[in-house]
């Protein structure tokens, strides 16, 4: 019998360890682990890799992650009554999980976890887009992570992989794309999680690049994006106008129509943007 068979199904562990899902900790559970197994291929393969799992809960995605062979998963929770039912699974698997009970927010994992490293959660929602963010946008590149198998509200996996043309393209598209790889892998109806959530979810995979894409100083270019959407339906021209008194030549120098909007510009002619206004 596979440790994974000698742990109790996720609705027993729940009842037993009276984990009520709370609304203020964004706590939607997936107890169905095929589809915890799923999402845990959609990580990679984790045979060599330590795997940092935000959120936990009760453990679906967790067992999923150190059944497909993950080296070393850390899980970090918030709430304290799940500290228990992650403890079973640390026994079944001797020596593989390790918990830290604490607020994703400001707990900083990286002294527990050795590279190379690949992070999978299914996010509490009202944390989901600041820790991407976070992770995203580290001081220096490579990051600490190869890949990110997370799980968001379709909505917002949408501006994550959005093209330029689309409502959803915005910073986060900018952000995500400028220096890794990212792709919608799995969509998920309400009826997956316990209890339902009001909107559906999908699975983003991000996959680091070894360098940007195309080549610009990082906090410039997140200052042009930053104000470009900020005024997503002015012209460049006026939204951009308080970074540079010759803003109509740098944006011509940089290949860019004035008039045009933020919607309808690429990445590259962002970063060629952000390199016109540090030269
Ligand atoms: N991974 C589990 C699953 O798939 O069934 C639970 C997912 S649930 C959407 C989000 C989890 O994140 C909950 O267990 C919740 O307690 C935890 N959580 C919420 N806020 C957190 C925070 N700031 N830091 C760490 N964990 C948090």
């Amino acid at each position: 019998m596979s440790a994974i068979d000698s742990l109790p199904p996720l609705s027993r562990v729940i009842a037993e360890h009276q984990l009520s899902a709370r609304k203020s900790l964004g706590q939607n559970f997936l107890l169905d682990l095929n589809l915890t197994a799923k999402i845990a291929r959609q990580a990679g393969d984790l045979t060599a890799c330590d795997v940092l799992e935000i959120g936990p809960g009760p453990g679906g995605l967790t067992r999923g992650l150190l059944a497909e062979g993950a080296r070393k998963v850390l899980a970090l929770e918030k709430d304290s009554r799940c500290i228990p039912a992650l403890q079973e699974i640390a026994s079944a698997y001797p020596g593989r999980l390790e918990i830290l009970e604490g607020d994703a927010l400001e707990i900083d994992p990286l002294a527990h976890l050795a590279p190379p490293i690949r992070v999978a959660a299914n996010l509490p929602y009202n944390i989901g887009t600041e820790l991407l963010v976070r992770w995203l946008t580290p001081p220096d590149w490579p990051p600490f992570w190869e890949s990110l198998t997370l799980m968001f509200q379709r909505e917002v996996a949408e501006r994550i992989v959005a093209r330029p043309g689309s409502k959803a393209y915005g910073r986060l598209a900018i952000l995500a794309q400028w220096r890794s790889d990212a792709r919608i892998v799995m969509s998920l109806p309400p009826g997956a999680f316990t209890p339902p959530p009001k909107v559906s979810s999908a699975v983003v995979h991000l996959t680091a690049l070894p360098e940007p894409r195309f080549p610009a100083d990082a906090a410039m270019l997140s200052r042009v994006v930053a104000m470009a959407f900020n005024q997503r339906r002015k012209m460049l021209r006026s939204a951009l106008k308080s970074l540079a008194p010759d803003i109509e030549d740098r944006l011509v120098e940089a290949g860019l129509t004035p008039t045009d909007r933020a919607e309808q510009v690429s990445l590259e002619r962002f970063c060629a943007l952000a390199r016109v206004l540090m030269s």
